[in-house]
């Protein structure tokens, strides 16, 4: 789905498919670097981060595990709830691990909160955190992001595997979901 799909769902485009890939490239480079030594696993959580793992993987120069995990945090809002459940838990044993969690994006960031203090009690070696996109109420909370690709203003975004309601994943940009969709 490409933007003038959208029609006038789509209020403006925040980062085009270039855009997106060119950064995602940039990062995978860096991690890389940084995990040279060591076996890292990839953590996505499901169902955003789909887009942000596939792309993110295939540019990184070597080979790499990955896993995934599935919690209840949105609902069809647009509100984080601050209840995260797990929905599908990870097939791996991350005991030992270097584990690097793939986001598509951090919001409050009370998801990924829970989910490193969840994943942190199965002693790994590591937990990181990569997020494609980091929005400012994120800055209030104290998580420690080591990878970020984008800073984004506060707006509800869409595409690229973040939806509304389950809607718009599909779209190759990212970008900004006119007001009178969900008001
Ligand atoms: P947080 O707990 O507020 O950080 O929200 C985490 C989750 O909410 C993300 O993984 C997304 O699934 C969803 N989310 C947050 N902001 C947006 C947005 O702008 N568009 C789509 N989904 C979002």
């Amino acid at each position: 789905m490409d933007a003038e799909h959208m029609g006038a769902d789509l209020e403006n485009v925040l980062f085009t498919e270039e855009e997106i890939q060119g950064r995602l490239a940039e990062l995978a480079e860096q991690v890389w670097e940084d995990y040279k030594d060591k076996d890292v696993l990839l953590v996505g959580v499901l169902k955003g981060a789909v887009m942000v793992m596939a792309d993110f993987m295939r540019a990184l120069p070597g080979t790499a595990e990955m896993d995934w995990m599935a919690v209840s945090s949105y609902g069809s809002g647009t509100k984080s709830s601050g209840v995260v459940r797990i929905l599908k838990d990870l097939d791996t044993d991350i005991s030992g691990r270097h584990v690097l969690i793939v986001e598509d994006i951090i919001d409050s960031g009370l998801t990924l909160s829970w989910i490193r203090t969840n994943l942190e009690s199965r002693g790994p070696a590591s937990v990181e955190i990569c997020t494609l996109l980091r929005k400012p109420e994120a800055a209030k909370v104290d998580i420690d992001v080591r990878y970020v690709g984008f800073e984004i203003p506060n707006a509800f975004v869409v595409g690229y595997g973040l939806d509304y309601a389950e809607k718009y994943r599909n779209l190759r940009v990212i970008g900004t979901l006119a007001e009178h969709v969900y008001s």
